[in-house]
């Protein structure tokens, strides 16, 4: 079993959306063609994006497969999927305003899907820079009322941003980020969303399919308050895993790693993406755009360099 306990690197694969730029390219180094780049999906398992492992014992593999078929890898959890998905979104245009379900929302009306909790972690915006959290709806008539009417100027709800915020989003909130914002994101394993507002855009000639009515059946009626959602994470301790969120969906965490630290990876598995800067993990050289899984039962997680990760991994409904 020794020899299965390595990082798994994984190959991203990026995505082209309307609202992309060239950073993920540029910035980053994914080899990936095109001014559109929107998201760089760094560790899935879904359908739609599922990452491949670039060495090592599993080379070639996609994630899904060591999922199905090693489940010691992730503390033999009790999930029918591998979890959680986490993006690298480079935002160069404003995205759509959206929400998503809950679990048993999409279990219902998507096919079985999960729903989706997301978190984003602030990589970069500009100065004054913000995003929609929320509405200002204070009942559920008063929501209807303001969507048929139009009235999205008083309805949506704008909060300012710096980087280096973390912002957690329960389903049923209403959210966006806006032009010139680099995120990573954590989300459960799941591409739910229903969009519900697009600033009256064309594309082609045509405004995108909104969802109105599934919008409505999950917004959160009145919306929580900002302050719940959102919090600086500057200044943490150097050189050690800080936890910055924890949920039924996830624990988020961030390590700056300046000299050398080292931690227990004491979880089911922990899923890292390296947000800038490079360094060394267990003797591997890594940097900047990076992702990869540290195993169940690796032991002592030794870290040197100069770097910033996010890490995250879930609950242990399993043994490990
Ligand atoms: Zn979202």
């Amino acid at each position: 079993m020794q020899e299965k306990k390595e990082l798994i690197f994984l190959d991203p694969v990026c995505m082209h959306n309307i609202w992309g730029g060239r950073k993920l390219r540029e910035e980053f180094g994914y080899p990936v063609e095109g001014n559109d780049i929107g998201e760089c999906w760094g560790i899935s398992a879904h359908p739609e994006g599922d990452g491949v492992v670039r060495d090592g014992i599993w080379q070639g593999k996609k994630l899904s497969e060591i999922w199905e078929g090693h489940p010691e890898v992730f503390g033999n959890l009790q999930y029918d999927r591998y979890p959680l998905l986490t993006k690298i979104i480079d935002a160069q245009d404003d995205l759509s305003i959206q929400v998503h379900p809950d679990d048993a929302y999409a279990r219902e009306k998507e096919n079985g899907s999960l729903g989706k909790t997301e978190c984003w972690y602030i990589m970069d915006c500009r100065e004054n820079a913000t995003l929609v959290i929320g509405h200002n709806a204070g009942s559920e008539a008063e929501l209807k009322e303001m969507v048929s009417e139009g009235k999205w100027q008083e309805l949506i709800r704008e909060i300012p941003i710096q980087k280096g915020d973390f912002i957690q989003i329960d389903p049923g909130t209403v959210h966006a980020i806006k032009a010139d914002t680099l995120i990573l994101e954590t989300q459960q394993n799941s591409a739910i969303t229903y969009r519900l507002y697009d600033y009256g855009r064309l594309q082609n000639g045509k405004s995108r399919e909104l969802h109105i009515d599934k919008s409505l059946d999950v917004i959160t009626v009145p919306a929580r308050n900002p302050e719940e959602c959102v919090k600086s994470v500057n200044g943490l301790p150097e050189n050690t895993l800080n936890q910055l969120y924890s949920c039924e969906k996830y624990s988020i965490f961030k390590i700056d790693v300046n000299g050398k630290a080292s931690f227990e990876q004491k979880y089911p598995f922990l899923a890292a993406s390296v947000l800038e800067g490079e360094g060394n993990v267990a003797g591997r050289q890594v940097h900047k755009g990076d992702h990869f899984i540290i195993p169940c039962g690796y032991g002592t997680v030794e870290m040197s360099g100069g770097m910033s990760l996010i890490l995250s991994t879930v609950d242990s409904r399993g043994a490990c």
